[in-house]
């Protein structure tokens, strides 16, 4: 038996999600023990954008300040034609910006973010880290539950947040279903130094190069001195794992009639490791007894709106906040919990999924209209179609719990 205090909520997987609903507990007042299957927290990483709805979030955890302090606020969000580097769409991030939405658009290294967020973690004495400790199932006896490690290990407290991703193991036993929804797009990440850039690639701007069946996003990161690449694609080999060279010539494959530009982008693409884009439906309930999800867990999204994480944090607050309110009842406070979130986390999901196929990936005459559409849209049309995302989160929202 683990010596965790039995009063303690269980936090299983220590990615963004859980780092944040760990502090958001811990500042009111709980107990939290932070699980996480890797022998280290937050050690891998690549950049990160988050909207000013996350900003929202961060002020209730205490850390706007160390957070803006390792970001980056660029110039404008831009979606170029893959054909010939036209602007498709363009959303200022500066001035005006703040003053609608009253934070600011930032891009950072997801390491940075997360050392943020766990070193208030260790800072507070209510939460307990618990590494190199992979989660199997979990049994809730009503009145405590218990969590079952590989290492044949239980876990015992009073309640369970699964934190734990797109193939959570807490997921998988409250909610039996297979498989995440793949839909045939891969991602390759990569950082490289700044100076290893030709200038005329080297902007102040998060942009996305979109192309039919592919796009290609950067920005700089760590003032400037890092560059953030990401290539997405869809690739019928996507369930087979190729070497450096099939990957390679895969890439150059697709990406074949492309603008010069994107063409010297992809030689700096790190081909060695890739991701298989995948989300889940949206489901109106991930919470039973004193279990509940959280972030990618309880809704996986595609990344067009890139708010996975965001979602994950407003999660977060949201859960410590009702799970205060309720005086020890978790049953009740996850429900509540559930109730507020699943609608605005839905819309992400399905927007997330209706922009990928309807705009970021068309090719022809259907990414002519598009650039017909949104370039001659005003800044103001731009801000008021972001608005009920990037307004934030506010739990007055809440809907009302089904009976
Ligand atoms: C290419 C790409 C780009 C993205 N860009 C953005 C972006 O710009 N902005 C944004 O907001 N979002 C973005 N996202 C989405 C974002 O990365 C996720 O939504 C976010 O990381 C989810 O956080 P999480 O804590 O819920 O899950 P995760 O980050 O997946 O963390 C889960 C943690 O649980 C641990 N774990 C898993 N299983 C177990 C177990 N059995 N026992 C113990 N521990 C376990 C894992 O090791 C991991 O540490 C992007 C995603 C992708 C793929």
């Amino acid at each position: 038996m683990a010596t965790t205090a039995r009063d303690s909520i269980l936090v299983v997987g220590g990615g963004l999600g859980g780092a944040a609903v760990s502090l958001a507990l811990a500042r009111k007042g709980f107990r939290v023990c932070l699980i996480e299957q890797a022998p280290e927290f937050g050690v891998i990483g690549y950049g990160i954008q988050l909207g000013p709805n996350a900003f929202h979030m961060f002020d209730r955890l205490g850390v706007s300040e160390a957070v803006l302090k390792q970001a980056i606020i660029p110039n404008s969000l831009l979606m170029l034609d893959s054909v010939d580097g036209g602007i498709i769409a363009r959303i200022p991030t500066r001035a005006s910006f703040v003053t609608r939405f009253k934070y600011p658009y930032i891009v950072i290294h997801r390491i940075d973010l997360h050392h943020i967020l766990l070193g208030a973690c260790k800072a507070n004495s209510g939460i307990e880290l618990m590494p190199e400790t992979n989660v199997i199932g979990y049994e809730d006896f009503g009145d405590r539950v218990r969590l079952r490690t590989q290492g044949d290990e239980c876990i015992e407290g009073a309640a369970i947040v699964g934190a734990d991703g797109l193939r959570s193991s807490i997921r998988q036993q409250m909610v039996r279903e297979g498989e995440p929804r793949m839909i045939g797009f891969v991602a390759h990440r990569t950082i490289v130094p700044m100076s290893e850039v030709s200038a005329d690639v080297r902007r102040n701007d998060v942009v996305l190069w979109a192309g039919p069946g592919f796009h290609i996003v950067h920005y700089p990161l760590r003032a400037g001195t890092l560059f953030n690449l990401v290539a997405v694609f869809k690739t019928s080999s996507y369930l087979e794992r190729g070497d450096i060279r099939s990957y390679r010539a895969e890439i150059e494959r697709t990406y074949c009639n492309s603008h010069p530009s994107m063409k010297a982008l992809l030689s700096m693409i790190d081909v060695a490791r890739r991701w298989v884009i995948s989300d889940r439906d949206p489901i109106r309930h991930w919470s039973k007894g004193r279990v509940t999800l959280l972030g990618d867990a309880a809704h996986p999204t595609l990344q067009t709106l890139a708010q996975g994480a965001c979602m994950a944090i407003e999660d977060a607050v949201c859960l410590a906040q009702l799970v205060s309110e309720a005086n020890g009842d978790f049953v009740s406070a996850f429900r509540r919990y559930e109730a507020a979130r699943y609608l605005r986390t839905a819309r992400v999901q399905f927007e997330s999924r209706y922009h990928w196929d309807n705009f970021y990936h068309v090719g022809g005459i259907e990414r002519e209209v598009a650039r017909e559409i949104w370039s001659k849209r005003s800044e103001k049309e731009m801000f008021e179609c972001l608005a009920w995302l990037y307004d934030g989160f506010a739990l007055s929202q809440s809907a009302p719990l089904e009976k």
